[in-house]
This record gives structure tokens, C-alpha cells and sequence, in this order.
């Protein structure tokens, strides 16, 4: 039997990202003060400190701002090697670490990219993005 994957730490903070998920949906936080939009989730806006934070749905669009490919992984990620690691901007302007699935070639900065919910394991349901055909 494969490892299992490293499950995340679901706090309070973070609890209706993870329950969102396995919904199909991916939350982040806007702030109600300054408007704009909080990812990874937290209590207090980091922009302006205020505690009127509520969650919302992201667009799951963005762009590939920075990524790499993995070609030595361990544990469970042994034998998915080599994968892409990027860092995707999503619209609403937060940043996310995640992997990019779907052919290599296509991958690269600046790429549009969309949310592909993917089943890990039998627990976990992650936001991995796939490059998206431009035109
Ligand atoms: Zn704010």
C-alpha cells in the first residue's frame, strides 16, 4: 500500500477552507474594511489589521507567477516525480502554493491556469491547477 499523503492541520481559521474542498469549492477571505482578498486564511487582515474578515468563493483562475519541477521527492511523493510546484496568482490578486497537473510542456510563467479539485486519498481533496488553452 502506497504512503498515505501528510494530512493538513485544520484549525479554526482554516477550517472552511478545507471543508470547501470537499465541497467542490474554493474559499478564500476578503476583508470587509479594505476589500481586498486574504489567502492563506487567517483572523485579522494583513493589510489593514482589521477583524472584519469573511470568507467568499475564488474564481479558481489565475497565472502561474513562479514554479519548478520536483525530480527527487520522498515519502509519498517518491513516485509522482517529477511534478510541477508552482505558485499561482490567483485573480482576486492572493498567491497559493499548488501543483500544476497536465503536460509539462505547456507549463510556464505567466500561464493561465484553472482549479482541478483532485482526490489524493481516501481523506484528502486538494486545489491543484491545469494549464488552460489559450484562444
Ligand atoms: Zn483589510
Amino acid at each position: 500500500m502506497p504512503n498515505p499523503w501528510p494530512k493538513p492541520e485544520v484549525d479554526g481559521d482554516s477550517r472552511p477552507f478545507w471543508e470547501g474542498l470537499n465541497q467542490g469549492e474554493l474559499r478564500i477571505q476578503r476583508c470587509e474594511d479594505c476589500e481586498r482578498h486574504i489567502f492563506y486564511p487567517r483572523s485579522i487582515c494583513p493589510h489593514c489589521f482589521s477583524d472584519r474578515v469573511r470568507w467568499v468563493l475564488a474564481s479558481g483562475r489565475g497565472r502561474i507567477y513562479s514554479y519548478t519541477v520536483v525530480h527527487r521527492a520522498q515519502g509519498p511523493f517518491a513516485e509522482e516525480a517529477p511534478y510541477v510546484v508552482a505558485i499561482v496568482e490567483l485573480e482576486e490578486g492572493v498567491r497559493m502554493m499548488s501543483r500544476i497537473v497536465g503536460p509539462r510542456e505547456e507549463v510556464a510563467v505567466e500561464k493561465p491556469v484553472r482549479v482541478v479539485f483532485t482526490r489524493v486519498d481516501d481523506e484528502l481533496i486538494l486545489p491543484f491547477f491545469e494549464v488552460l488553452k489559450e484562444g
